[in-house]
């Protein structure tokens, strides 16, 4: 086994990040709201859906973004609703490298 530990962790750091603010985001709104925890999910969704629009927005035309990536809506959401899927599933053997493989693709 060969792992770069100093190129992962960029990601790592990320994903923790991520994880730690939406689930405080999450549990904020189900207490100040007393939504059913699956219409905040929902909620996340959306969010996270307006996101991508606007992120995709900054990547196109003349003053777009510089860093390369080309927003392919089609692929892009497929490669959220598998990330979602996966990270979701009961099926903890499920290999999450392979959905950052997409997401470097
Ligand atoms: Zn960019």
């Amino acid at each position: 086994m060969h792992h770069d530990r100093n190129a992962l962790a960029p990601e790592k750091q990320a994903s923790a990040h991520m994880a730690q603010s939406i689930r405080h985001a999450f549990c904020t709104a189900v207490n100040a709201s007393g939504l059913p925890p699956m219409a905040v999910l929902e909620l996340a969704s959306m969010a996270l859906g307006a996101i991508y629009k606007e992120a995709a927005a900054a990547h196109r035309g003349s003053n777009g973004c510089p860093c390369g990536w080309h927003p392919d809506a089609a692929a892009d959401l497929d490669a959220l609703r598998l990330a979602l899927g996966i990270a979701a599933s009961v099926d903890a053997s499920v290999d999450l490298r392979s959905v950052q493989a997409l997401g470097n693709g």
